[in-house]
Order: structure tokens, then sequence, then C-alpha cells
């Protein structure tokens, strides 16, 4: 396993669940980020406090407003990590805002598909888009060509879900909006590694298990996996990560997961 030594990283959806425990764990590693810049809807709002409380502990904390589902949003928080960063680039951008609504296939809607679609999947390919030039910033800013995460990666929280060869907890719940869109964002993310690799940008999709928060414990049975232990394992992923695995889907032990 390498070393994750990241300057920057920005994390969406980052208020609650998987993405709060990324920050926490950011902050908490022997050698932390200077940039952690934690990104979310309603920064001021009850649903950020307990990032409020985190920052006001952690001066290298930012808190990014950030819908995901608006173009202006992501440009304009762009431009505020750009000024924070004053001239160096973001090494790791990792799309984990997502969301997800119980639906059968006979209940689906077009309202359903285009709104999950829009935040799980355009989402990451817009916040891919006006994130490069600071990516690509940082991965010109560390010499040699080799791809990892503490040079420049985007990750794309995935999910088992959207295998098509696995079909994850089918049973459990059909949610197929859910599984559409994630199945396309390991498509974004693999035409994200052919795109972007030229640039030393490494991009790849995770599962992070089956995770007890809110929307892992949505439904009636407990989710065997802890937040802390998916995050402790998925750094310890990204931490691996080497030009071999750019383009792939990994869980959050290392596994591969069929596409
Ligand atoms: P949660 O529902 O607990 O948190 C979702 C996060 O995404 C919240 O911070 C939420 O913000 C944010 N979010 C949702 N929509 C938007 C939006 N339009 N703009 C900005 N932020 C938004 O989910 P998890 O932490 O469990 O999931 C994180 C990621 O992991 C997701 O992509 C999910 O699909 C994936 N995943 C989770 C699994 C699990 O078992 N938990 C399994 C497989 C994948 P707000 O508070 O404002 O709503």
């Amino acid at each position: 396993m390498g070393d994750l030594h990241v300057h920057s990283l920005l994390v969406t959806g980052a208020n609650r669940g998987i993405g709060l425990e990324l920050v926490r764990q950011f902050l908490g590693m022997p050698s932390p980020p200077a940039w952690v810049f934690a990104a979310c809807r309603d920064p001021k709002g009850q649903r950020a406090q307990e990032l409020q409380n985190l920052a006001s502990k952690h001066p290298n904390l930012v808190i990014i407003p950030l819908e995901v589902t608006d173009p202006a949003s992501i440009k304009a928080a762009a431009a505020r990590v750009g000024e924070h960063l004053r001239g160096s680039g973001l090494n790791l951008l990792i799309n984990n805002a997502g969301t997800a609504k119980a639906s059968s296939l006979d209940a689906e809607t077009l309202e359903n598909m285009t709104q999950i679609y829009t935040t799980n999947t355009v989402g990451p390919l817009l916040l891919g888009q006006a994130f490069l030039p600071l990516l690509k910033k940082a991965a010109q800013g560390i010499p040699g060509s080799a791809l990892n995460c503490s040079k420049a990666a985007i990750i794309n929280m995935s999910s088992s879900a959207g295998s098509i060869e696995e079909v994850f907890l089918w049973n459990y719940g059909q949610v197929v909006s859910y599984r559409c869109s994630k199945a396309a964002l390991n498509m974004l993310t693999k035409c994200q590694s052919l795109r972007y690799r030229e640039h030393g940008i490494l991009c790849a999709a995770l599962h992070p298990g089956w995770v007890q928060t809110d929307m892992g414990g949505s439904g009636s049975q407990k989710p065997p996996v802890r937040v802390d232990e998916s995050v402790r394992g998925m750094l310890k992923v990204l931490s691996s990560l080497s030009e071999k695995d750019t383009g792939t889907f990994l869980d959050w032990e290392g596994k591969v997961v069929p596409w």
C-alpha cells in the first residue's frame, strides 16, 4: 500500500453520512491535508451542524455551498475553491453526493429517473468539468507521470446496485432509477479515465459497501457496514490506487466489482 498525502481535496455531500465521515477521517490523518473543502447544499443550516462544529476546530476545513444539480452552483464552488488555493491545484475530487428513491420497476417515473440521473450522474460530470483546471494544475505540480490519488484524482461514489452483472440487493429494493444512474456513473468514470489520463488524473468508481447511513438504512434491514469502517477501508483503497487502477470499479475492501 502506498501513502495518501493529499494537499487539497473536495468532498461533495459532506454534511452527513459517508461524506461527513470522509471529511472527519481526512482531518484526523497524522499529516492532514492543508485544505479540506467540504461541499454541501446548506452550509449554515441545521443539517450542516456537525460540519460547522468540525470547522470551528479545524482551520484547514472550508465549507463550500454546492447544489450538484445546478451548473451555476458548481461553477461558483470551483471559483471559491480556486480563490482559497491561490494558484495551487486540487489533488482530489470525491463525487460523493447522491440520492435514491424507493421505487419498483412498475412504479418508476420520468420525474424520478430524471431527478436521480441529474444528481448521481450529471452532477459528477459537471463537477469533473468545472474542477478540471484545478486538477490539471495539481497534476502538473507533481513531477513524474505515474497516476495516483495524492497527485490528482476523481473518485466517483458508485454502488454495486449499478452493477449489471451482480445486481446487488435486487430483492431488497428494485430502485431502478438509482441502479440506472449508478450504471451510467460507472460509464462516466470510464470516459473520464480515458480523457483525463493525458492530464495525469486518475479516475475510479468506488462501492462503499452497504453502509449504516440515512440512505443505506432507509429500508427495513440494518446494513452490515459501519460508516467509519467503510471510510477507513476506502481511504486504504485510495492510498493503494495506481496507474493500473484508473478506469476501474472497486469496493471499499479493494475488490474489483464487475461492471
Ligand atoms: P446519505 O443519504 O446519508 O447522504 C447523501 C449526501 O448527498 C447528503 O450530504 C446530501 O445532502 C447529499 N446530496 C444529495 N443530493 C444532493 C444535491 N442535489 N446536491 C448536493 N448534495 C446532495 O447517503 P450516503 O452517505 O449513504 O451515500 C453517499 C454516497 O454513497 C452516495 O453517492 C450513495 O449513492 C453511495 N452509496 C451508499 C451506500 C450505502 O449503503 N449507504 C451504498 C452504495 C453507494 P443533504 O443533506 O442536503 O440532502
